[in-house]
């Protein structure tokens, strides 16, 4: 394996681990996937056990605090093997970036535990119709009524998947 002239010997090492991972793990069900368009949950819940899933997430909320490179390398390391796959690498450490910054920790800390090890998947809604690069003007609106949040607007291009636990 060419050594990454961008990173140091720590994430070097990382990027060797994962790909053993994805190639004996990831690679082998990767055209299975794609016909069957499901995920393979316990191999994504492998990946959290693994911490291969948002290192770069703070250990406040239990992550390593590794830094957004380590992302990198994991994300690419997978998507060698199955690009698609990659995909829950990229969205898991959007979104809990987004939530462990900028949400309630006692609100966000379960979710963040779930994404983390595997066991949900988050999507992000940002995108609408109108256009996506001026994502300070967006016209969805999210109103409280009672026990309920009325939800009134579009969205669009969201990387298809559902969020379960
Ligand atoms: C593979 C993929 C997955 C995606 N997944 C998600 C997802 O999970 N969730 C989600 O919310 N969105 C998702 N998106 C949508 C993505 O966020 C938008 O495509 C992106 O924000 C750009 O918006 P747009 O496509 O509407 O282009 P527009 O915003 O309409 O821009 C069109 C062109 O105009 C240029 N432009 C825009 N504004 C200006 C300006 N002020 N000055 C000069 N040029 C400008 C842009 O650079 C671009 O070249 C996904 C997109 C792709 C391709």
């Amino acid at each position: 394996m060419n050594p990454n002239p961008y990173i140091n010997e720590d994430l070097q090492a990382l990027a060797e681990t994962v790909r053993r991972f994805a190639e004996e793990k990831v690679k082998p069900g990767f055209l299975e996937r794609d016909k069957s368009r499901e995920f393979d949950r316990a191999l994504l819940r492998e990946m959290g056990e693994l911490g291969f899933i948002c290192p770069e997430l703070p250990e406040q909320f239990g992550g390593l605090g590794m830094g957004c490179l380590a992302a990198g390398v994991i994300h690419e390391e997978i998507a060698r093997a199955d690009l698609s796959f990659s995909y829950l690498n990229l969205l898991a450490s959007l979104n809990s970036q987004i939530l462990s910054k900028y949400g309630q920790p006692e609100v966000v800390a379960p979710w963040l535990e779930k994404i983390r090890t595997g066991q949900a998947i988050c999507a992000i809604a940002l995108t609408e119709p109108r256009g996506g690069s001026d994502a300070a003007n967006l016209r969805l609106k999210v109103e409280r009524d009672g026990d309920f949040y009325v939800i009134n607007g579009e969205k669009t291009d969201l990387t298809p998947v559902s969020c379960s636990s």
